[in-house]
């Protein structure tokens, strides 16, 4: 394959089919490639799709307002997770919970769904819409910053008395209260070991600042989740968000 400047620094995501020798519009991306990024023509852009590809892209226009490329070569990516995990965070502080969102998809959450919780901040959960569109973006931007090449997915904010688990999928429900719990590592291990050939998809939950009621659990352990612990040490929730996911990613990807 010919030498192709696949340092190429800039990594942008973009929902449409994407094949080498294609042109590509890149009008969404022009202000950013001119203006913030101070690109010129025949630099070079590496373009995602969720393809399971990166695509190195040479640029043909640009302007304020207008930006093309050419696609000049491909090459499979092995950065996108191999296990599907879904957070379920109950809402926290606005930082956090966006500190959450970026972080986890880092370290390889394929979905997050917020969660209102009885101690939630933020309630109730339709107060959370008009977060979605810069959720998302904050999900795009960091799947570009790690390499993925398909940002997770964000689901519509739901009660807590709501949540049911998707088939297929083992929940684990991090408790700070448990008592007799089994880590989520030993736990994740297990479910792994019992798997058959495809292994099941993951769920973790993740309380509020407030920490998650016994009845809350109870609830969810009625519906098939299952508890477990992070350790003897009472973490933050946006802590405990993160070492749960690099837990099960460590164990099971
Ligand atoms: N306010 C509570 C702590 C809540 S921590 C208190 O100070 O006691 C926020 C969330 O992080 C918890 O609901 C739980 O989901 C998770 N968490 C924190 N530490 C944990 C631990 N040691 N084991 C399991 N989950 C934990």
């Amino acid at each position: 394959m010919k030498n192709v400047a696949w340092t190429a620094r800039h990594r942008f995501f973009l929902d449409a089919p994407l094949r080498v020798g294609d042109a590509c519009c890149l009008d969404p991306l022009a202000h950013q490639l001119v203006a913030v990024l101070r690109l010129a023509l025949q630099d070079t852009v590496v373009l995602v799709n969720g393809d399971g590809f990166e695509y190195c892209t040479v640029l043909t226009t640009l302007t304020p307002r207008q930006a093309s490329g050419q696609i000049t070569a491909t090459r499979p990516v092995y950065t996108d997770p191999r296990i599907h995990l879904t957070l379920y965070q109950c809402t926290l502080k606005q930082d956090k919970f966006e500190w959450v969102l970026q972080k986890g998809t880092e370290l390889g959450a394929s979905r997050f769904a917020p969660v209102v919780s009885r101690r939630s901040v933020v309630r109730p959960a339709a107060a959370l819409r008009t977060k979605y569109t810069r959720w998302r973006a904050i999900l795009r931007e960091a799947t570009e910053q790690c390499g993925r090449t398909r940002p997770p997915m964000l689901d519509e904010a739901s009660e807590w008395s709501e949540l049911s688990l998707p088939p297929e999928t083992h929940g684990f429900i991090a408790w700070e209260a448990a008592e007799e719990a089994p880590s989520l590592g030993d736990a994740a291990a297990a479910v792994m070991a019992a798997a058959s050939a495809q292994p099941p998809r993951l769920a973790l939950l993740v309380g509020p600042e407030g920490g998650l009621t016994q009845d809350e659990v109870n609830h969810l352990v009625a519906r098939g989740w299952q508890v477990v612990t992070l350790g003897p040490r009472i973490l933050r929730a946006e802590t405990a968000a993160l070492a749960g996911i690099a837990v099960l990613m460590e164990r099971c990807e």
